[in-house]
């Protein structure tokens, strides 16, 4: 294990704390997507002609759509967290899972779900794009 420059260790010590504010923001945005999801719902059973009841569902599977994708994302990112939670808990917290070197505590403070250096990011990302 590289040893560990004291930017680092400030940005393992306060990781555990922004990773459970950012969870607890994204609790309360999915909270509060269900709640848009669960109201275009009831809408869909609201009288109107048929044209007006087409045309509202349209736009609300497409809303709908578009809040499930929202969903999707949050999700993503808590697990991304969750994931973080448990490098830390394991004392891997801010190695890169490429390469086994230290990820810049910059980054890792811009991004604190990072779980690689920026090297082997930038690697990966052409891998999948490929
Ligand atoms: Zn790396």
């Amino acid at each position: 294990m590289p040893e560990r420059p004291a930017a680092y260790r400030e940005v393992m010590a306060t990781a555990r704390e922004r990773l459970l504010g950012r969870r607890a923001e994204l609790e309360q945005h999915r909270a509060s997507v269900e709640r848009l999801l669960a109201a275009l719902t009831d809408s869909q059973e609201a009288e109107g002609t048929i044209a007006t009841h087409i045309a509202d569902a349209a736009s609300d599977l497409m809303e709908a759509q578009a809040t499930v994708g929202t969903l999707t994302e949050i999700d993503r990112e808590v697990a991304d967290i969750d994931e973080a939670l448990a490098r830390l808990e394991r004392g891997t917290y801010g190695v890169c899972i490429d390469c086994g070197e230290l990820i810049d505590p910059a980054r890792l403070k811009a991004l604190p779900t990072a779980v690689r250096c920026l090297r082997c990011q930038t690697h990966y990302e052409h891998r999948i794009q490929a």
